[in-house]
């Protein structure tokens, strides 16, 4: 029952397979339906008919037998005889008179049960073309006609043919057609589902080959199918330019965003450097004026940085970002990078690291943004007067490093969306400023290096960042 339930839930009614085979299935059991109660009416048909001549000629010829009889006996007798001789074993034959008395009966009326005999002679609507009635479970094909002698009317022959035999093997042919026809239905329906659901089977490997296709490997990804139909190989061969074209603007877009961070850097680095001057002899400037100098020297310090970033993003897709990569004792960078922080705001910075050193492989001055990036942070989206704890210890073969803080935490939806290029949680509460460049920039370094970076956040409570990197064991 679970079984039949989940696989009613995975079916989908909107995909191609189930459409399609819920047409076929309906119109093969419309084509066999119809099949069977076409078959159905034709033998019932060519049954009936057989026997209706034969009571038709039966009809005919009794009158006749009684006019020769007549000849030779009283009218009674001659009927006797005459039905005497028509007489079969499944042929009912009377005779009543006007009065609707029996004058005559067949011998073969004792065969029939007693409720039989009497429903029959005492059937006030006798049909005069042949017809099937069904009398206490039994079929007959029922007949009367007026019984005229010599021009006389005599009364009226009335004919039951017992075709029970026949009906009875009939309804059994039908009930044996509709278990076929059922089973036959069942069987295309299957085959049919089974048959589209292979031939959609590289359809769904496009859309899967599609779905992990990354920016990264959008020029190397090329769709391919051996034994797929023509018309999936034509959309495989379209969907294979349309990538060619997106990986050629896709690298545009790349070199354009390195020209124009490069091309933007200098200029606005000399800016800055005029405008810290100037701050620097600032004897003859209004206060107005210096708060406006200051503000254009933080903007340009901000702006120099989000270029940096960009310069770095592009150059590590490119694959153009080289890393030193050293072996360098985190404890030593952990100390240095907090000292560093420690002296751009006067949050309280905690290490608690383990005190033997651990050492690691990479690029010393990367580690160092890496970190100095997580605990700016760390300070940014953290109300003031709450500590900020970098721990440092190792796990087995690997050395992990955490940055805590006590702030406002990361939503769990968008948690996986903090490292994507440009994404800032809520504009509204990043007071703080910043660009929505940084972690992703970290990401891009940690993995460059052979580490990863996680998060684990909740809302009003804090977040935890943390990287981790192979320990270096140096060869002895
Ligand atoms: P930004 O320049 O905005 O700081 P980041 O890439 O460094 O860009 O961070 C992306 C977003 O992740 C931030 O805008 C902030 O909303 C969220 N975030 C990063 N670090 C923390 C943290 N320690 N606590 C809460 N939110 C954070």
């Amino acid at each position: 029952m679970k079984y039949i339930k989940h696989i009613i839930n995975k079916v989908d009614p909107n995909s191609l397979r189930v459409r399609l085979t819920i047409v076929i299935a309906a119109l093969s059991a419309m084509g066999l339906g119809s099949l069977a109660i076409w078959t159905t009416w034709r033998v019932q048909h060519i049954l009936i008919d057989s026997h209706k001549q034969t009571l038709k000629e039966l009809t005919q010829r009794l009158p006749k037998d009684v006019q020769v009889y007549n000849d030779m006996y009283p009218l009674q007798k001659s009927l006797e005889k005459s039905v005497k001789n028509l007489t079969t074993s499944n042929t009912l034959l009377w005779i009543k008179n006007q009065n609707k008395q029996i004058l005559v009966k067949s011998d073969s009326f004792q065969q029939a049960s007693e409720p039989i005999q009497n429903k029959l002679i005492n059937l006030t609507q006798m049909p005069v073309a042949p017809q099937v009635h069904k009398i206490h479970q039994s079929y007959f094909i029922l007949c009367s006609n007026p019984l005229n002698i010599k021009g006389k009317l005599v009364g009226e022959l009335s004919v039951a043919h017992d075709i029970t035999r026949e009906q009875t093997m009939f309804v059994e042919m039908v009930q044996n057609l509709s278990v076929a026809s059922i089973l036959v239905i069942i069987v295309i329906s299957g085959a049919i589902a089974f048959y589209i659901s292979r031939a959609l089977q590289p359809l769904r490997q496009l859309s899967h080959m599609t779905e992990v296709i990354s920016a990264e490997d959008l020029g190397k990804a090329q769709l391919y199918f051996k034994n797929a139909p023509s018309e999936v190989k034509e959309l495989a061969q379209t969907c294979n330019q349309m990538l060619m074209r997106l990986s050629e603007s896709w690298e545009k877009e790349r070199q354009f965003v390195s020209n124009i961070s490069h091309e933007l850097r200098t200029p606005l680095t000399i800016v800055h450097g005029y405008l810290q001057s100037v701050l620097r002899r600032r004897k003859n400037l209004t206060e107005t004026q210096t708060e406006a100098l200051q503000t254009a020297t933080l903007e340009a310090e901000n702006t120099i940085q989000m270029l940096g970033d960009l310069l770095n993003l592009a150059r590590a897709d490119s694959g153009n970002l080289h890393y030193k990569m050293q072996p360098c004792v985190l404890n030593d960078l952990v100390v240095e990078v907090v000292a560093m922080a420690n002296q751009n705001s006067d949050r309280q910075i905690d290490i608690q690291a383990e005190a033997n050193p651990i050492e690691v492989k990479l690029d010393y001055q990367y580690m160092k943004q890496i970190l100095l990036n997580l605990i700016d942070n760390a300070v940014k989206y953290s109300d003031d007067g709450t500590p900020i704890t970098v721990i440092l210890k190792q796990q087995e073969t690997q050395a992990i490093m955490q940055v805590c803080d006590r702030g406002y935490g990361i939503p769990l939806q968008q948690q996986s969306r903090i490292f994507e290029r440009f994404y800032r949680v809520d504009e509204a509460r990043n007071r703080a400023g910043g660009t929505g460049l940084g972690l992703s920039i970290v990401k891009t370094l940690v993995e460059g290096m052979g580490g990863n970076i996680t998060v684990r956040s909740k809302l009003a409570e804090g977040s935890v960042f943390q990287v981790v990197f192979p320990i270096f064991l140096s060869e002895v």
